[in-house]
């Protein structure tokens, strides 16, 4: 007993069934009537969709840990920035206000 398989056209992406000893040959498509070979079309699509996935994972995470370095980089910068702030402008405390209220 044969099995018949499914398989898409090369030239117009129409479906169509054949049978399973028919495999690697050449046959006319139903829909176009373009000569298509007889293929099985699944593991033709699946590593394609596989690295495109895998690409755009890599981008993901690479992103995601771009964002949090500069985001620690910035938050040790205004950490910095703080540190000088409290200590640059406040001189001796008791004569730090420049403005005296009663003149
Ligand atoms: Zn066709």
């Amino acid at each position: 007993m044969i099995k018949n398989l499914r398989g898409l056209c090369a030239h117009c992406g129409g479906a169509f069934e054949f049978r399973a000893d028919a495999v690697g040959t050449t046959a006319p498509c139903p829909h176009c009537g373009q000569p298509t070979e007889l293929t099985l079309p699944a593991p033709v699509c699946e590593p394609g969709l596989g690295k495109r996935t895998l690409f755009y994972l890599a981008a993901a995470v690479l992103i995601l840990v771009l964002g949090c370095v500069a985001v620690l980089l910035l938050l040790k910068r205004a950490e910095g920035l703080s540190k000088q702030r409290t200590f640059a402008p406040l001189g001796v405390p008791g004569q730090s206000s420049p403005v005296h209220p009663g003149r």
